[in-house]
């Protein structure tokens, strides 16, 4: 792969970075430094974001490990921006693999979320959501909070993110696999509209990147499962799959 660069491997997974992920980190310690903040603060600012890019590799780690159970090994794990990709060798068919691969990530950030509650009130500390903005900031609080945004934002039914192929894999399991498919990328493309909505008027590049990515990835998913379908009709088939 070009432009990555290796941060190391679990579990014979290969984990990488792309380098717009490390331009955006310097961007970001720049930017708290224009902010006023010291060098120290800055680095402590930039350490925080590194914990939940953390987290996403565990979350990535889930589906991959997941897709393991199944005989599916994960050719990389990379990290960009707006997040992380598991690019798994192939999607099985069967709706109930689908279906677990795509729970397992948001699983482990449940999990994760669950950990930092217990650390939270053993150590006396706020549950509340104010924990995750400054000025209420604290590291277990905050990183608690964003593991169940992470959670929550990934099971929405925006195909080809993890709640779209439960969608697909429900679907899948009541009619057949490229109408399952086509009416998960429809629901996709409308929640991108959403998404790409919410990114305008809050003025969220991010938010923004991922409608982007939702739009294309549904529409590239539905025509490559249509494709095929019209190729072998009952040939088995498996469909190219990365996990968002
Ligand atoms: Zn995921």
């Amino acid at each position: 792969m070009k432009n990555v660069y290796k941060l190391g491997a679990f579990a014979r997974i290969g984990i990488f970075v792309h380098w717009t992920t490390l331009v955006m980190f310097a961007g970001l310690f720049l930017y708290y430094l224009w902010l006023g903040a010291s060098l120290g603060g800055a680095l402590a600012g930039v350490m925080l974001v590194a914990f939940v890019f953390g987290c996403v590799i565990l979350h990535e780690l889930g589906h991959a490990l997941t897709a393991r159970r199944f005989g599916i090994a994960t050719l990389d794990i990379t990290m960009y921006p707006i997040g992380g990709i598991a690019r798994l060798e192939r999607m099985p068919r069967e709706p109930r693999q689908e279906f677990w691969i795509a729970v397992a990530g948001p699983a482990v950030n449940l999990g994760i979320a669950a950990v930092l509650c217990a650390l939270n009130l053993a150590t006396g500390r706020s549950l509340g959501i104010d924990t995750l903005l400054p000025p209420h900031t604290t590291v277990l609080g905050m990183l608690m909070w964003v593991n169940l945004l992470l959670a929550g934002f990934n099971l929405l039914p925006a195909f080809p993110m993890d709640g779209g192929r439960v969608l697909r894999a429900w679907l899948a399991s009541k009619m057949p696999y490229a109408r399952a498919t086509r009416i998960a990328a429809w629901t996709g493309q409308g929640m991108a509209v959403l998404f790409g909505f919410f990114g305008v008027i809050g003025f969220n590049p991010v938010l923004l990147f991922i409608a982007l990515f939702v739009f294309f990835g549904a529409r590239e998913e539905a025509r490559v499962v249509a494709e095929a379908e019209r190729a072998a009709r009952n040939a088995p088939f498996e469909a190219p799959y990365n996990a968002a």
